[in-house]
């Protein structure tokens, strides 16, 4: 993207709106877009369509807006200019300098830290599952188990994820690849009074998914099998037509809910 190197300071009194944006409470994820960025319309392609009163609001984010607009109105062109920020932002923040605006926030963790009790607070990054607007809102990513999470404020929770994108994440750690944490092959594993329960209880469903498979295919063939446990309780071996779908499921959490893990056997 197009950008001047130069220009670290904005002149004060252009960056008001920016600064009130950025600095008001629920917008923590926010960087502040530089204004040469803002007022380069080859950066906002495609934006007038997408923000309704698309001129007063940029008008506004960029602090030359002087419209006598009613209480009404002036709520329109606000709600459209903090709508304009986001869709600016999340192309702002994979250049050169926006993505060094965004690591100096992970690097205070001002994105939160990691809820997984394994990666020990590892810092979060925002970004989006899609790039369009009004899809779904933004989640936060641990760089360290790969996997994302909610953020845990409602006022983070309710910033769509476009603002953020797909990609910004992922090219953060391409232009600095030092920074990909170490990945750990710990993960907790669940035990009873100090017997892993876990890999036993992974081979037990295994098992039992191969042993429904297994009667399911010889059914095909009009093969009926039972086993010692079935014999006697049910008269004609397995018939899965009479058991409806819900109760196959429900057995299978109940039987996982019993702990049934055949420990010590
Ligand atoms: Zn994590």
């Amino acid at each position: 993207m197009m950008e001047d190197f130069n220009s670290e300071t904005d002149s004060d009194y252009t960056s008001y709106w920016r600064d009130w944006f950025v600095s008001s409470r629920g917008n923590e994820y926010f960087c502040e877009i530089d204004e040469d960025y803002l007022t380069d319309r080859f950066n906002l392609t495609g934006l007038n369509t997408e923000v309704p009163y698309y001129q007063y609001a940029l008008d506004l984010v960029t602090d030359v807006f002087d419209l006598d607009a009613d209480d009404d109105l002036r709520e329109q062109i606000e709600k459209s200019a903090r709508h304009l920020y986001g869709l600016v932002h999340a192309r702002y923040i994979v250049t050169t300098r926006g993505l060094a605006k965004m690591l100096d926030k992970y690097k205070k963790c001002d994105f939160g830290k990691c809820p997984r009790v394994v990666c020990e607070g590892h810092p979060l990054l925002p970004m989006g599952q899609f790039d369009l607007p009004n899809m779904s809102t933004v989640k936060l990513y641990c760089p360290k188990c790969e996997d994302i999470y909610n953020p845990k404020s409602s006022r983070h929770a309710s910033i769509d994820g476009a603002y953020f994108g797909t990609s910004f994440h992922s090219i953060l750690f391409q232009v600095y690849p030092a920074l990909n944490p170490e990945k750990s092959m710990r993960r907790y594993e669940p035990k009873i009074y100090g017997f892993k329960v876990h890999a036993a209880a992974a081979l037990a469903r295994w098992q039992d998914g191969w042993r429904e498979d297994l009667h399911w295919r010889l059914a095909e063939f009009d093969m009926t099998h039972k086993f010692i446990e079935e014999s006697e309780s049910e008269e004609d071996g397995f018939d899965y037509a009479e058991e409806p779908e819900g109760a196959k499921v429900d057995k299978v959490v109940a039987e996982t809910a019993s702990g049934r893990m055949d420990l010590g056997k």
